[in-house]
């Protein structure tokens, strides 16, 4: 059994079925990533793992529970954190002061004003942040506006914010989108450390080939709403039928 069980989830809009029948199983302390055409369902598919969409078929566990029917914070406590396609951080505030925002409250008492007992300390938070500074080798930046940081490190600074989290699952909608290749390549870094450092599942969503051949331990071909083959990047790369889907060959 995989940390993230997915079955015969299937999510139409109107008169569009973005998704058809999905079939996924994405193994704890993994890379998986997840391609496709644009248009593919890939977006919807997250959307229906973090509570953002409801599924109108099939069924989304977690470690064995129920995603479904949960509210994106409670599914974010239950231990999932997502990236999104644009990096959400707070421009106008300082490295530091966006580092310290996740520290508030870790997944067991996230922004509930009501559970004031679990709200850390300052100098706990302080300090939370500044060992997240380091671990993302962002400590000389912490003074710096987060907007005036480059498209690499805006997001290095988002994953950052969402490990802090401590989540058992990160999720990552084309986390390389718009990059420049020295970015580009700092973010695979970035990654292949936390995933090699940590106890966490990666899930990417990747248009880029170089990445998800650099990162992926599986990777699962989306297309027109349905898995089309799920199997390690040596096999996938030498898949015809993906070749035809995908690579446009
Ligand atoms: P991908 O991320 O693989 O590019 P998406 O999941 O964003 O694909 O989209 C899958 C299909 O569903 C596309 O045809 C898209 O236009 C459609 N779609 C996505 N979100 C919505 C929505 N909120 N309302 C209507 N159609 C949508
Ligand atoms: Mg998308």
């Amino acid at each position: 059994m995989g940390i993230l069980e997915v079955k015969n989830v299937g999510k139409r809009f109107g008169g569009l079925q973005a998704l058809g029948d999905v079939n996924l199983s994405i193994a704890e302390n993994t890379v998986h990533a997840i391609i496709g055409p644009n248009g593919a369902g890939k977006s919807t598919l997250l959307n229906c793992l973090v509570g953002k969409l409801i599924p109108d078929t099939g069924s989304v566990m977690f470690d064995g529970q129920s995603v479904l029917g949960r509210k994106p914070y409670e599914i974010n406590q239950m231990g999932i954190s997502r990236v999104f396609q644009t990096p959400e951080i707070f421009a106008d505030l300082s490295v530091m002061e966006n580092m310290m925002i996740p520290c508030f409250a870790k997944r067991d008492g996230a922004f509930q004003l009501n559970a004031i007992s679990s709200i850390p300390s300052q100098k706990d938070m302080i300090e939370r942040a500044e060992h997240m500074l380091d671990d993302m080798n962002m400590a000389d930046k912490r003074a710096m506006h987060a907007g005036s940081l480059s498209r690499g490190d805006k997001r290095r600074l988002e994953i950052g914010m969402c490990l802090s989290q401590e989540p058992r699952l990160l999720l990552l909608d084309e986390p390389t989108a718009g990059m420049a290749r020295a970015d580009t390549n700092n973010t695979i870094d970035l990654l292949k450390q936390i995933s090699e450092e940590r106890d966490i599942t990666i899930a990417i969503i990747e248009h880029d080939m170089h990445v998800v051949f650099s990162l992926a331990e599986r990777i699962t071909v989306l297309a027109q709403g349905t898995p089309l083959v799920e199997d390690t990047p040596d096999k996938i790369k030498g898949n015809p039928k993906v070749r035809e889907a995908y690579l446009g060959e």
